[in-house]
């Protein structure tokens, strides 16, 4: 069982997409914040913050189920100095 929670810090240790359609990953060694967890078929998912993944219906995800294995993440226990630098970079929007 995984021990990561909504509003914990983590870095992604696998970005490799399980599926043809999963066009919007995590990047491996990323920090991102969890927005929310759930079970899927047993399975452990997590909403980040910083990402909306791809959708099961197709493009960008808009009906709020789609999200990443949890396995994919590790939880960041202790946030250091340079973990809060890199949360306070700016975010890129997309043009
Ligand atoms: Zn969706």
């Amino acid at each position: 069982m995984s021990d990561i929670r909504s509003g914990d810090f983590v870095e992604c240790i696998d970005d490799v997409p399980y599926r043809p359609e999963s066009k919007v990953m995590p990047v491996l060694g990323g920090l991102y914040t969890i927005a929310s967890t759930r079970t899927v078929d047993g399975a452990g998912s997590v909403r980040l913050r910083e990402l909306t993944p791809t959708c099961h219906l197709g493009g960008e995800c808009g009906c709020g189920d789609c999200g990443w294995d949890i396995n994919r993440f590790r939880k960041v226990y202790r946030p250091g100095p340079w973990l809060v630098e890199e949360l306070e970079k700016p975010v890129l929007e997309d043009a």
